[in-house]
């Protein structure tokens, strides 16, 4: 990289501040993991299934750390299986069971607010045949549970409801919902990811038969998951291997990550001590956003018993919360519109949708989502942030949405299309007509050769970078910048008539200046 991209950086980061409120997406590791985790890398390669001594000490790593998963949320360790990631967890056992009833019986019972993890499965399990239904919840995002008892019938094998949403923190009456269940024979399963380390979770006295957990919500390592299965409960793997996890999880044993995921269990009291400062801080948070916009609509409900203590779910009427989310980041915030596996796609969440906002009430969303590191002044520091935003102290970048990118903004001699894509993503996707190339991080030496009478249309692959972008061509003079929101990537999805027709025609590599 020339010395003159640092430019760019440099621009970036004179904020100073790195506030990171995404913690429902994912969390920093911990020092007590990230020290376990090094140990075991460093000290056991053994495998967990050789039988010499190495493999045996790998093994009891193994076993130790399923205690410690076990114990936070109250199971038994023979009825805990790791796996690579809840949404794995989530597979195994919506295609496992609906193998096991189907065709007998071929309905599944589930929310609308779930996440992606168990709502595609779901789609993919009805091409296959099975019926799925989804209960009616509140305009909190609580299950009606009379509603859903009147749903179950004879042909229900499973219900399938989270412990508590990621978008609005919204907990579940999860004990009550198995108890309805089990009166009907229905087997439960309960994603549980959200919930461990935010609320006391015990799975016995809930009574689920299935609940899947991931270790990176609780500040331990990516690529790990682990599915609780209540003794005696039907289960057959979705992956066929070696002998692993006592057959019921094929794959040599990811075993730091394993032990990363134990050392987070192993903290998890100590985060549920935090929650009483975290739900105080969110509390103020509330307050001061109401300051600003007393018309704003907080979609978490409001009650403490019924909502995490971390996540705020907040509309803001009449501001695009990619414009808001963009400054944010400019500023060094880190906040999310919905669930981290749905960016990009340029679709209004379903789970806001299901608790009854309207598309446009839901692009003007935002979910914060705090955590153990966040302090009262990073509170103070984003609420400044939202308060400049939305009182109109910061420059302003127009925004297009990928249905808007039509034919005349294409062809429009006075827009002139900057792409800033990497060069991977270049090769992999053709890009905008008529777009002036320039590295993702150009520098000054650029800035000549772009034109000051004319919109500048600014377009990364997914809608960050490009409004980085923008704001750093606005704090250079440019007068008319504009932002494609969700990027090349959402336009090639809702336009790909015109992207098939135009792609990559008469786009031009522009060359450093002097
Ligand atoms: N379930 C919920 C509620 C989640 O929030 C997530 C992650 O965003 C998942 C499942 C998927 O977890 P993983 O990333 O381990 O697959």
């Amino acid at each position: 990289m020339e010395i003159q991209h640092f430019e760019f950086l440099k621009h970036l980061v004179r904020f100073n501040r790195h506030v990171y409120l995404d913690h429902n997406a994912t969390t920093p590791v911990s020092d007590g993991v990230r020290r376990k985790m090094s140990q075991v890398l460093s000290s056991h390669y053994g495998n967990p299934s050789s039988f010499y001594g190495m493999g045996r000490r790998s093994a009891e790593i193994v076993e130790q750390a399923r205690k410690h998963v076990a114990d936070a949320m109250h199971a038994h360790p023979h009825e805990i299986y790791f796996t690579g990631c809840a949404t794995e967890s989530n597979n195994a056992v919506l295609k496992s069971l609906s193998a096991h009833f189907f065709p007998k019986k071929k309905k599944i019972i589930s929310t609308p607010i779930e996440h992606p993890s168990v709502i595609n499965t779901l789609e993919y399990l009805e091409t296959q045949g099975l019926i799925v239904e989804y209960c009616a919840v509140d305009r909190q995002g609580r299950v009606l549970l009379a509603e859903l008892e009147k749903q179950i019938d004879e042909e229900t094998f499973l219900l399938c409801c989270m412990a508590a949403n990621n978008e609005t923190g919204v907990i579940q009456d999860i004990a009550a919902i198995t108890e309805i269940a089990h009166r009907h024979d229905v087997l439960v399963l309960s994603d549980c990811v959200q919930a461990l380390g935010k609320i006391p979770i015990d799975v016995h006295e809930w009574g689920v038969d299935y609940a899947s957990f991931s270790a990176h919500k609780l500040y331990g390592p990516k690529g790990i998951g682990a599915l609780y299965v209540k003794q005696g409960s039907p289960f057959t793997p979705l992956l066929h291997g070696g002998h692993q996890e006592n057959g019921l999880r094929a794959g040599t044993e990811s075993l730091h990550n394993i032990a990363g995921f134990g050392a987070a269990c192993q903290e998890v009291e100590k985060h549920l001590a935090d929650a009483k400062r975290i739900r105080a801080m969110k509390s103020q948070l509330v307050q001061q956003l109401k300051e600003i916009r007393p018309d704003c609509v907080i979609n978490s409900p409001e009650a403490d018993a019924e909502c995490l203590p971390n996540t705020l779910s907040i509309t803001f009427p009449g501001v695009e919360n990619a414009g808001l989310m963009g400054m944010l980041d400019y500023r060094g915030v880190a906040v999310s519109a919905g669930s981290a596996c749905s960016t990009g796609e340029d679709k209004p969440s379903h789970v806001l949708k299901a608790i009854g906002l309207s598309d446009q009430a839901a692009r003007e969303t935002i979910r914060i989502s705090l955590g153990h590191g966040t302090s009262e002044r990073d509170i103070r520091y984003v609420t400044g942030v939202v308060r400049d935003y939305i009182e109109g102290r910061t420059p302003y970048v127009d925004m297009i949405t990928p249905a808007q990118l039509n034919e005349t903004i294409l062809f429009d001699e006075k827009t002139y299309i900057l792409d800033v894509r990497p060069d991977d993503d270049r090769r992999k996707h053709k890009g905008l007509p008529n777009s002036h190339e320039v590295p993702s991080f150009f520098g000054e030496n650029y800035l000549d050769q772009l034109p000051r009478d004319k919109r500048i249309l600014v377009v990364c692959p997914g809608g960050g970078l490009s409004f980085m972008i923008s704001y750093y061509l606005k704090a250079k003079g440019f007068q008319r910048v504009s932002n494609l929101r969700g990027g090349l990537d959402s336009w090639r999805k809702r336009r790909g008539d015109l992207y098939q027709k135009y792609a990559g025609q008469n786009s031009i590599v522009l060359q450093p200046g002097k």
